[in-house]
């Protein structure tokens, strides 16, 4: 998509500072953080919110995943604890139209978010 940041991070078009990438997915820190590790984790290919999901696209939502948890080894915070998080649509609190799995940890989270 020509108009979609994520797709413009993900081809290396607008600067972000990556921490996990492989052939599927891109994973990188987010400009406003809101926990001492926030990174968020999308697929390459553009898909717009949870409700576009295809079943084709099973594979690329696990390989978010474990791009999560091997992030969260990374960052020192997998045996502790971690919030994964994907807003979808307006009510959903989502900002930015191509799926993306937030990762937070580094700080106790709280429940029920707001
Ligand atoms: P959401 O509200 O779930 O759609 O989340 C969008 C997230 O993208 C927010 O946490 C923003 O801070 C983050 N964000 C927006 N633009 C960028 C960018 N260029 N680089 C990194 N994070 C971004």
């Amino acid at each position: 998509m020509d108009d979609c940041i994520f797709c413009k991070i993900a081809a290396g078009d607008i600067p972000a500072e990556r921490v996990f990438e492989d052939d599927h997915v891109v994973a990188f820190r987010d400009l406003n953080p809101q926990a001492p590790t926030h990174v968020l984790v999308i697929p390459k290919r553009h898909i717009a919110t949870l409700n576009e999901l295809k079943p084709e696209d099973e594979a690329v939502i696990g390989r978010m995943y474990g791009a999560a948890r091997d992030i969260a080894e990374q960052e020192g915070f997998a045996d502790a604890g971690y919030r994964t998080v994907v807003n979808c649509n307006e009510a959903g609190g989502q900002t930015v139209f191509h799926i993306h799995l937030h990762l937070l940890g580094g700080r106790m989270m709280h429940w029920p978010p707001g």
